[in-house]
């Protein structure tokens, strides 16, 4: 009998705890899983209190260290952990995964985004292409792991627009709308966003080892 009619017979829900301190994105995560299947906790509420340094090079290596880190604490649930940031093209896809670090993690996003317009003075919108990734992690309880990558494409907007959303929102545009990710709705922003996309990806893969482990 494999993990999924086992817990359908227990009826019991499966464990998976998301790697995060942050409320929108265990809102998020909630939303897109469904909680009628799955008791979805986050770090603190699992009682996982750990300092994880992220020395990876790339979002998958990032979000891997994270979910591999918590999974050694709660060995029996299903472990995800994120890791995103923003890339533009002409700036040799900086700021990348250093994304929340990018002059310092203490510096406003109005100084962050003032900055990187002014490193893109002179540039065309055809070569201002960026884009938001959100790589997504899961540490199976069998030890095995999936990594999913989701992404956004857009541009690079001479000034910053809108009041939503949260970092690099403000000078991020979207190329068939011409308005920044926080000129548009939470719910807009969550259905095409690089986040949901790999919350959607890494939700596939659970039920796919759902359905195949032992
Ligand atoms: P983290 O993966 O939540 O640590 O995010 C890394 C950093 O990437 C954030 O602090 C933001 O600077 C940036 N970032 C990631 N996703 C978004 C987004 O949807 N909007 C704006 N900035 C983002």
């Amino acid at each position: 009998m494999n993990n999924k009619l086992i817990h359908e017979y227990l009826d019991m829900k499966t464990k998976i705890i998301f790697a995060t301190g942050n409320a929108n994105k265990m809102r998020e995560i909630k939303e897109i899983l469904g909680e009628e299947k799955y008791d979805i906790q986050s770090m603190k509420e699992a009682g996982v209190d750990c300092d994880i340094v992220e020395d990876g090079t790339t979002f998958e290596e990032n979000s891997l260290i994270k979910a591999r880190a918590v999974a050694k604490c709660v060995p029996e649930a299903i472990v995800l952990a994120d890791d995103s940031g923003l890339e533009i093209d002409a700036l040799n896809k900086e700021p990348g995964i250093y994304s929340a670090r990018y002059m310092g993690e203490d510096t406003s996003y109005d100084i962050k985004n003032a900055n990187l317009i002014d490193r893109l003075d002179g540039v065309e919108k055809d070569d201002r292409s960026a884009r938001f990734v959100c790589a997504v992690s899961a540490v199976f309880p069998d030890g095995s792991e999936k990594a999913v990558r989701g992404t956004i494409e857009g541009y690079i907007g001479w000034e910053p627009m809108g009041a939503n959303g949260f970092g690099y929102d403000p000078i991020f545009y979207l190329w068939d709308k011409d308005v920044s990710t926080a000129s548009i709705s939470p719910e807009e922003k969550n259905a095409i966003s690089h986040r949901g996309k790999a919350l959607r990806m890494i939700k596939e893969e659970i039920v796919k080892h759902e359905n195949t482990s032992c």
